[in-house]
């Protein structure tokens, strides 16, 4: 994993070189993307991709690259790095200023990063036992919906989470469970799979409309509703989507048991149905051949 791309360029990440007054160092001027790769592909590219752009448009930003470009860098990078089951992190800064300034010069070349993570390994705890975690007042911005990197209060209120023996923080903002500091939150009441709509105040996870997707297919129905704490009580079972996470089965919120208090049935059919659409995923041929 030791080869990245940088502004056009494969190198190893020792030498990757970026100026202190790269915007994405100073301001946090700057969205990325995460996306997992199985089989040595990019899974789920098409909604990564307009997401990257939606995030883009949001930070009038243009995009550096064409789609077909981006594949293409993308799985070089993979390659170099000896392909298999990995995800790949990209980020889009709007480049270096010759001044700090608050205020966006005109025609910077964005700086363009790009590098792989190795999968997380499975988890024989969280399948038996599940995740437990805690609910935390919001205090991030209000466009949670750009996948931008200012991340700091995701980071401390992950933090948060960890000081207590907990794997993730619910956000709670006027009531609303939005979501985690780095995933979706999804609850099922009897045959009935809710997670909080879209908006301006939580990230649209790529994984959870997979997960969505596969609830209906297994016979679910589901909603788009707002949660509340309450109803996160009331819940027969209660998930965390991410990309790197999957699905992740949440047993104990706030020191109290959802539901049975161990990963439920249902997690255990999507998990399944993830599994099979991976491998038809794996088994199809790459769309170039
Ligand atoms: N919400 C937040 C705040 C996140 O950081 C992530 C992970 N990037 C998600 C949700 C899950 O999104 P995805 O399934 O597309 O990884």
């Amino acid at each position: 994993m030791d080869t990245v791309f940088l502004n056009g360029a494969f190198l190893p990440v020792a030498a990757a070189r970026i100026s202190p007054l790269d915007r994405g160092f100073l301001f946090a001027d700057a969205v990325y993307e995460v996306i997992p790769v199985y089989g040595s592909r990019l899974f789920l590219w098409t909604p990564h991709y307009a997401r990257l752009e939606r995030s883009l448009a949001a930070l009038d930003l243009k995009n550096p690259y064409r789609e077909s470009d981006w594949h293409r860098l993308l799985a070089h990078l993979i390659e170099v790095n000896g392909g298999g089951d990995l995800s790949v992190y990209l980020e889009v800064t709007r480049g270096t200023e010759p001044v700090r300034d608050h205020r966006i010069p005109a025609d910077l070349a964005p700086t363009v990063f790009a590098l792989t993570q190795p999968a997380l390994p499975p988890d024989p705890a969280l399948e038996a036992q599940g995740m437990t975690v805690v609910l935390r007042p919001d205090f991030r911005w209000q466009r949670c919906d750009i996948k931008s990197t200012a991340l700091l209060a995701n980071v401390l209120l992950r933090e948060s989470a960890r000081e207590v023996g907990a794997g993730e923080a619910l956000l709670v903002r006027d009531g609303c469970v939005l979501e985690g500091t780095s995933s979706n939150v999804l609850a099922l009441h009897g045959n009935t799979v809710s997670s909080p709509p879209d908006g301006p105040l939580l990230l649209a996870g790529v994984t959870r409309d997979l997960v969505l997707e596969l609830a209906e297919q297994s016979g679910f129905r589901t909603r788009r509703r707002t949660l509340t704490a309450d109803d996160l009580g009331t819940a027969h079972e209660v998930w965390l989507t991410s990309t790197r996470r999957i699905l992740a089965p949440v047993t104990r919120i706030e020191g109290r048991p959802v539901g049975s208090g161990r990963p439920g049935p249902a997690y255990q059919r999507i998990r399944a149905a993830f599994q099979k659409r991976l491998q038809a995923f794996l088994e199809a041929p790459p769309p170039s051949a």
